[in-house]
């Protein structure tokens, strides 16, 4: 924690000599990704936004929703007690108070099921499975596993799939005020499966910008913008970033076929990676992300503002800034965050024991001197 400290320490003094009065210029967007909470724990979210994430000046929380919304459009698809309107204005109320632009996700694409739990969309719509021969109940034990099965995927080519998606995209952002949609798309395994009839042989870098322009464009209708995971568009093997971080099912060409208007989240967790300059010179916006590691965090933040503060105007204005991610439940998260315990009845489990915690207040810590 010491070490921890001198470092953060160290960090803050050479942001102050860089005459970091102006944060906004020297990091536009300051963000934080993090799951929506449950119903029982709005409350302590909202204290969570009021006292820390607007302490730090944080611009821009991601919320993941995924199911755990009560969609009129397709009530089939919610989770048991999920968020109500009235939860979700209360959010909506805190972060708008404290100019946070709040934006909602929905994992899209992949990530469609995890370990042996199939989730709503593919429990409700079958048809839409990418891989139907393959059952998580069944075929997950752990990974890696003979069927190659980490989370199963949407075929994007059902002619129906849309019709679904975008009716609770639109909701979820109506129901956030929202003028930007995450997506995920992070870690597709399935895509253009020999199984599928539509996909088979189809080019996977054509399939997953597809999907990407689809959904871009069904936003954009509405004035909103896309924001992704940006580990498709990276080639695992020639980087060495490997096949979570970056991709080795040739979907990497797909950096070129996309929109320029869609954000990239390039996360990394194992280093301070520095393939946000690369997608900035493709002409995309995209910030970095980093996780469970102060130092690897911290360095992150510092990247961006170097990469910033040497790039051309053309180039500046894609490098956008840092979005702290967290993966655990929010739950979890908070009462870790917030010393609280977890071992009463009917509490969450206790938190991770894996530097997320720390990270986190590292970077808000770091952010809020910044702007000192
Ligand atoms: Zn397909």
């Amino acid at each position: 924690m010491k070490k921890i400290f001198t470092f953060v320490m160290a960090m803050m003094v050479m942001a102050f000599s860089m005459g970091a009065k102006d944060m906004d210029s020297l990091l536009p967007v300051r963000g934080f990704a993090i799951e929506a909470p449950s119903v029982r724990d709005v409350d302590l979210f909202v204290r969570f936004i009021e006292e820390d994430l607007a302490q730090a000046r944080v611009n821009l929380l991601i919320l993941r929703v995924d199911w755990n919304y009560a969609y009129q459009s397709h009530p089939e698809l919610q989770d048991e007690h999920p968020l109500t309107q009235a939860d979700v204005d209360k959010l909506v109320a805190a972060c708008q108070k404290n100019g946070i632009r709040l934006v909602p996700q929905i994992n899209l694409l992949g990530h469609q099921s995890w370990a042996k739990e199939t989730y709503a969309l593919l429990k409700n719509y079958p048809e839409f499975d990418e891989t139907p021969s393959i059952r998580t109940e069944e075929h997950y034990s752990k990974w890696p596993n003979e069927y190659g099965l980490y989370c199963k995927s949407y075929c994007p080519l059902h002619p129906d799939v849309h019709r679904v998606v975008f009716d609770v995209v639109d909701e979820i952002c109506e129901a956030f005020h929202s003028d930007a949609f995450h997506a995920g798309m992070d870690e597709v395994f399935y895509i253009g499966m020999d199984e599928c009839p539509r996909c088979k042989g189809k080019d996977r870098s054509e399939l997953f910008a597809g999907e990407v322009n689809a959904i871009r464009s069904h936003l954009a209708d509405k004035g909103r913008q896309l924001m992704i995971w940006g580990d498709r568009l990276l080639d695992g093997r020639t980087t060495g970033l490997g096949e979570w971080e970056a991709s080795y099912n040739d979907t990497w060409r797909a950096v070129d076929m996309i929109s320029k208007d869609v954000l990239i989240c390039d996360w990394h967790y194992e280093r301070a990676d520095l393939s946000a300059v690369y997608f900035a010179m493709k002409g995309l916006p995209v910030v970095s992300c980093g996780y469970r590691d102060p130092e690897i965090s911290i360095q992150q933040v510092m990247d961006m503002m170097k990469f910033r503060a040497q790039a051309p105007d053309e180039m500046k204005d894609h490098l956008c800034g840092y979005v702290h991610t967290i993966w655990s439940s929010a739950g979890r998260f908070l009462r870790s965050y917030y010393g609280m315990g977890g071992n009463r009845p009917g509490a969450p489990r206790p938190p991770r024991q894996d530097g997320s915690v720390e990270a986190a207040k590292a970077v808000l810590t770091y952010f809020r001197e910044l702007a000192d």
